[in-house]
């Protein structure tokens, strides 16, 4: 379930779009923006489901969780059975990104 202020905040949103249509550029879906095509990734973003030693969990064909309220809200966005979203690790993002701050000298891939 997603805080309060976040539930507020996707209510905004949804009532926003419907006022002035869609805000993200195509082909990112109209909630979340969330789209494949990069150059950001969801891989360094701190709301992609990770295991306990901080690797991403990915299923069988390598597509990652999200744990975003916003992108858990977005229809566009498709769901495993838990209702989470199935997202590319390597080229997803959406505009809710949250990346890990990098070490000096290390350089974004
Ligand atoms: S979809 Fe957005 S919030 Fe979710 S892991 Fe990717 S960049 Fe982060």
């Amino acid at each position: 379930m997603a805080e309060k202020s976040w539930l507020k905040k996707i209510a905004a949103l949804r009532r926003l779009l419907d006022d002035v249509g869609p805000i993200w550029p195509a082909p990112s879906t109209k909630l979340s923006g969330y789209a494949e095509d990069g150059p950001y990734h969801c891989e360094d973003c701190t709301f992609l489901k990770r295991d306990k030693e901080g690797k991403p969990v990915a299923d069988e064909s390598g597509m990652g969780r999200c744990n975003h309220p916003v992108v858990i809200a977005d229809k566009e966005v498709k769901k495993d059975k838990s209702l989470l979203p199935i997202i590319n690790i390597e080229k997803g993002c959406c505009e809710f990104v949250d990346q890990k701050g990098h070490e000096d000298g290390e350089k974004e891939e």
